[in-house]
């Protein structure tokens, strides 16, 4: 079971970081992990069980393919999202030392996974297949300071398991705006006008890729800009979703 991530000191983080211990539980550090996560650990992760089809918040009753009342009233630019995890103990710290803190190790189990539930929506869960996924645009100072944009690593590896092509260049950032963390949606919105450009052909299918969704505003603004370019079936693809 998960008891905390805080608890790993800096010298457990170089034994999960470390090759040698590759079958080691990013979480636990049992020995039998699968995918860097061991059963347990991995029972324990916060599923998005039931939930709106197009923003994903949790809803009272047990569906997947409806819509909440906020997309009723106001529909988004997209028309799904697939996210198997809510952002709650223990993936949010998980999701927070692979992005924060570079250690990419704990990612891994949470990306792989994804691409599973991914394969399993594209079969049986009413998602069609993207002809090209759109990693989220990080700006570049932040992206320096990062070292790299956890939204595209997310669409290499999941896009390389699902045999589709990534185009990170396809939408870009045209000018840096306030950070997002302190903003209501409402903000969020308005400091995000214009600040996306499509750079080239945006085909019809699209799913735009990113970690975590946290009041949506980010992809409403990104689906809106390849909407306007001709997409005409966008899905949201993201590890987790804040629950409200
Ligand atoms: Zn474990
Ligand atoms: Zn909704």
């Amino acid at each position: 079971m998960i008891k905390g991530l805080n608890w790993l000191s800096t010298f457990t983080d170089k034994k999960v970081n470390s090759v040698k211990h590759g079958g080691l539980c990013v979480a636990c550090l049992s020995a039998n992990a699968f995918n860097g996560l061991c059963q347990p650990c991995r029972d324990d992760l916060p599923v998005n069980r039931w939930h709106c089809r197009c923003c994903a918040l949790p809803l009272a009753f047990p569906s997947s393919e409806l819509l909440c009342g906020d997309c009723l009233k106001h529909p988004p630019p997209f028309d799904r999202s697939c996210i198997p995890w809510r952002y709650q103990y223990p993936l949010d710290g998980m999701i927070g030392r692979y992005k924060y803190n570079g250690q990419r190790k704990f990612g891994r189990p949470l990306i792989s996974d994804f691409a599973g539930f991914l394969e399993k929506s594209l079969h049986h869960g009413g998602a069609t297949r993207p002809e090209v996924l759109v990693p989220a645009p990080m700006d570049a100072k932040r992206r320096r300071q990062r070292g790299f944009n956890q939204a595209q690593d997310i669409a290499e590896t999941i896009g390389a398991q699902l045999n589709i092509p990534v185009a990170p260049g396809l939408v870009q950032r045209v000018r840096q705006v306030r950070a997002q963390r302190e903003l209501n949606r409402e903000a969020r919105l308005a400091n995000l006008r214009g600040v996306f450009e499509v750079t080239s052909t945006v085909p019809e299918r699209v799913a735009i890729v990113d970690d975590v969704v946290t009041t949506g505003a980010t992809v409403r603004v990104l689906a809106s800009v390849l909407r306007d370019a001709g997409a005409r079936e966008i899905q949201v693809w993201a590890l987790a979703r804040t629950p409200g």
